[in-house]
């Protein structure tokens, strides 16, 4: 019988630990936190969107998209609802495929896989923190910061990546990687707020509009919250997916009508609207702030104007602004207000019919850490619970250590 040593009881820790247990395994589970699974209470706002029904690599970023392909194949999102019925989770489907426990609650998710944890005989060690893995003897020797070493045949580093550190991913499932011969690329926070310039989103904190934000080709239709630091809402965390070195973010403010039509539109709005001053020429349509913000962006003053007065040329310049209102990306928020990880361990290092490692037989990684990061909408979840039921299974029946 293997012994599984699994690193970090998160998401996709949790799901490698039972797939390794259904299949044989002597499991023991190596947390560096008080308890296993902090994360996953937090995540879909406590509702945990835990997969999507329209899951596929497209919408996976890193540096191999086939690596998702792979465990797509093996594993994904019928099975994963399938795994957890046979848990007793009950799910439910809602806008854009995006799943979720019936219960409204991620503690039922995090539940169920405890109490499969404690059915399977899985031991968990908390309060451990992983420093480092070696290989002796055949063996794996697992190293922490605090406390005796333990050994194991097998190992999984499912330690997650940097994003949202105070839940206890704070990227030392690098280094363990790192120390075994592994290549790590940079990293940055996904998922996550954008600070732009201010002059602009300050004037507006705590509007929030609908629009479609776009970053070079990527475009994301839904909400967008102005604060005082640049822009955040469902859209623009969407959209940080696809953030790389872009330098504006845009946002269409009418994006059924196009340039045209919005102009010819704009222009009648002149001749109803012809007896109100510029600063109300908005009011109806649009948040009163955001209208003037808009008119100041398309150089028309003085807002003490009618109207009526608008030439052309300048409801030509208010619609092109209100069909793309650009904003200078200053960068993201920090990995503390991060869903996830963009760059991780380098796939190609990993077979991805397995998840173990080409470079040390025997040792095997899930989850976030990996350069793998999905969109907003359950996609990372599904990844955690794939790439982990297939680590923990592959781990479990490996035959011995070459
Ligand atoms: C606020 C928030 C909301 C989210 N909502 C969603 C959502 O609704 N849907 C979705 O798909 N995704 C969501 N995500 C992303 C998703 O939660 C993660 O991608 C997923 O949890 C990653 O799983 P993981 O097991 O790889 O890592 P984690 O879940 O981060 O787990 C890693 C575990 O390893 C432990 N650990 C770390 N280092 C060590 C060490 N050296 N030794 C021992 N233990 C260690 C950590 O304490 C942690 O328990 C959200 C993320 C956040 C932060």
């Amino acid at each position: 019988m293997n012994n599984v040593a699994v690193i970090g009881g998160g998401a996709s820790g949790l799901v490698a630990a039972i797939s390794a247990a259904q299949n044989g395994a002597r499991v023991t589970i190596y947390e560096s936190g008080a308890r296993v699974g902090r994360k996953i209470l937090s995540t879909g706002n406590g509702r945990c969107n835990m997969t999507n029904t329209n899951a596929s690599a497209a919408y996976y970023h890193g540096g191999d998209a086939g690596f998702v392909r792979g465990a797509a194949e093996k594993f994904w999102v019928k099975d994963t609802l399938g795994f957890f019925l046979s848990l007793g989770v009950l799910t439910k489907t809602e806008q854009d495929g995006r799943v979720y426990p019936y219960s409204d609650r991620a503690s039922s998710v995090l539940d169920a896989l405890r109490l499969k944890i404690d059915a399977l005989g899985v031991r968990v060690v908390t309060n451990y923190e992983v420093k480092s893995v070696k290989r002796k003897n055949n063996r794996f020797l697992i190293i922490p910061y605090r406390g005796e070493s333990e050994t194991a045949d097998a190992v999984i580093v499912a330690t997650g990546g940097r994003a949202a550190p105070d839940l206890g991913s704070k990227g030392g499932g690098y280094d363990i990687l790192k120390g075994l011969g592994h290549t790590v690329t940079d990293t940055r926070p996904s998922l996550v707020q954008i600070k732009t310039e201010t002059e602009t989103v300050k004037k507006l904190k705590g509007i929030k509009i609908t629009a479609e934000a776009s970053i070079d080709g990527a475009k994301e239709y839904g909400e967008i919250l102005f604060t005082d630091y640049g822009l955040s809402g469902i859209a623009i965390f969407s959209l940080t997916a696809y953030l790389d070195k872009q330098k504006t973010v845009s946002l269409d403010l009418m994006h059924e009508k196009s340039g045209e039509e919005l102009t010819a539109m704009l222009k009648e709005r002149a001749r109803i609207m012809a007896q109100v001053p510029l600063e109300s020429y908005f009011t109806g349509m649009l948040d009163k702030r955001v209208g003037q913000a808009l008119l100041k962006s398309a150089l028309v003053s003085p807002l003490s104007r009618l109207s009526s007065t608008l030439t052309d040329a300048e409801t030509k310049r208010i619609a092109d602004v209100m069909k793309k209102w650009e904003f200078k990306i200053e960068g993201t928020m920090s990995w503390n207000n991060a869903q996830t990880t963009k760059g991780g361990a380098v796939t190609s290092e990993f077979d991805r019919d397995t998840m173990e490692s080409k470079i040390v037989s025997g040792l095997y990684a899930s989850g976030e850490v990996f350069d793998v990061d999905g969109d907003c909408g359950g996609y990372n979840l599904q990844w955690a619970w794939s790439s982990g039921y297939i680590a923990g299974m592959s781990a479990a029946l490996r035959k011995e250590i070459k």
